[in-house]
């Protein structure tokens, strides 16, 4: 059996490398089992179109495949896409598995921690994008967080190989992983095609896991986000991540935090907030004390007598929490001049004499249609 990878990825034979990442990007979130759960077919599909790239998008893996074709990655005796095996660790590179293609692609984290390579056996970090209120920052929160990883297949324990067998040693590179090709007068050296540079051939593979060795599942994990985190901040749950293969230890998860936009518009800069108050013209002007909202409550502002718009204040400590560190920042408030666009007949009377006190003259802007300012 053997598959046409560019028709899986619906581009011609001359696609260049941009166009080939381009197609697998747009049916690599088409067929992810995060947007189909549940659905076997498009986890197989997704399965397929990942192992396309993964011989498509590697320069030298794409000329072997043009010259003879998928048998080479198709995973041998067993064949078909189905079986998956051999894929791991392939040729030391970090496509151990087709959700780790999808995080090179998609800038997650991928492997980290030197993953990649014969006998790194390590699962994958995952991310999780999680998004929280300016108050949860404020105060720290529990959160129930459920997803989906890879973990070690419950059939065979990871191994891959059906009860009672266990993967061979590859009698075609001898265990290396490497084979050498005569080219003329040169040898070279390449992948091994029949273990996919894994040294060991699988005669008997795990139905469960078609010799993946790992299966999906659900996780829930809780998590406590500490006080004081900010946009941006990456909390790591050790473990979390995907399972390891044959024993292997699992990776982690790492959630990055997201805050959301405050209903009441308080800008967030570190540790301090600033927001801006309305304070009526004649408080500015004589005095007085002003009640604001803070984040954990109110706070009270004291405007002195001739205050100018737009000075800020301090509540000293009013801001948000330093992680980890019993130490609050400040919270700023930028007082705005509130100018009536209504008065009264009285409170009009008054103004005027106050501004002729002052050596102003204003007309009745009612009995003459207009606004007119006089300077004496
Ligand atoms: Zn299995
Ligand atoms: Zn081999």
């Amino acid at each position: 059996m053997t598959t046409d990878y560019y028709d899986l990825l619906g581009v011609s034979q001359n696609a260049t490398a941009e166009e080939i990442k381009k197609a697998y990007r747009k049916k690599a979130v088409q067929y992810h089992p995060d947007k189909n759960p549940g659905d076997k077919s498009a986890e197989e599909k997704f399965k397929q179109i990942a192992h396309a790239y993964e011989v498509l998008g590697n320069p030298q893996k794409r000329a072997t495949y043009d010259k003879v074709g998928s048998a080479a990655f198709d995973g041998g005796a067993g064949g078909g896409m189905g079986n998956f095996r051999g894929n791991f660790n392939f040729d030391g590179n970090n496509f151990s598995n087709p959700f780790d293609i999808f995080n090179e692609v998609f800038g997650g984290f991928g492997s980290q921690s030197g993953a990649g390579g014969p006998g790194n056996n390590r699962g994958n970090d995952l991310r999780y994008d999680l998004e929280i209120s300016l108050d949860e920052a404020f105060s720290g929160a529990e959160k129930t967080l459920e997803y989906r990883r890879l973990v070690a297949c419950p059939e065979c324990a990871g191994s891959g190989s059906a009860k009672g067998s266990k993967p061979v040693m590859c009698h075609h590179c001898r265990g290396h992983g490497v084979i050498n090709v005569n080219r003329g007068f040169f040898q070279v050296s390449q992948t091994c095609p029949h273990c996919h540079g894994t040294g060991k051939l699988n005669k008997n593979p795990c139905h469960a896991c078609s010799g993946s060795g790992r299966s999906t599942s659900e996780h829930t994990i809780r998590i406590k986000i500490p006080a004081g985190v900010d946009d941006g901040t990456k909390l790591r749950s050790v473990g979390g991540g995907e399972g390891g293969i044959s024993g292997g230890s699992a990776g982690d998860l790492y959630v990055v935090i997201h805050v959301k936009n405050d209903e009441r518009q308080f800008q967030r800069d570190g540790a301090h907030l600033h927001s801006s108050a309305d304070v009526s013209f004649a408080m500015l002007v004589l005095g007085g004390e002003l009640e604001v909202k803070t984040i954990d409550g109110y706070g009270v502002l004291k405007i002195p007598a001739g205050t100018q718009p737009c000075t800020t204040f301090r509540l000293k400590g009013k801001g948000m929490p330093h992680m980890g560190v019993a130490y609050r920042g400040d919270h700023f408030v930028k007082v705005q001049c509130k100018i009536p666009t209504c008065l009264t007949k009285e409170q009009r009377e008054k103004l005027e004499a106050f501004a002729q006190s002052c050596g102003e003259t204003y007309k009745d802007q009612q009995k003459d249609g207009f606004f007119q300012r006089i300077f004496k």
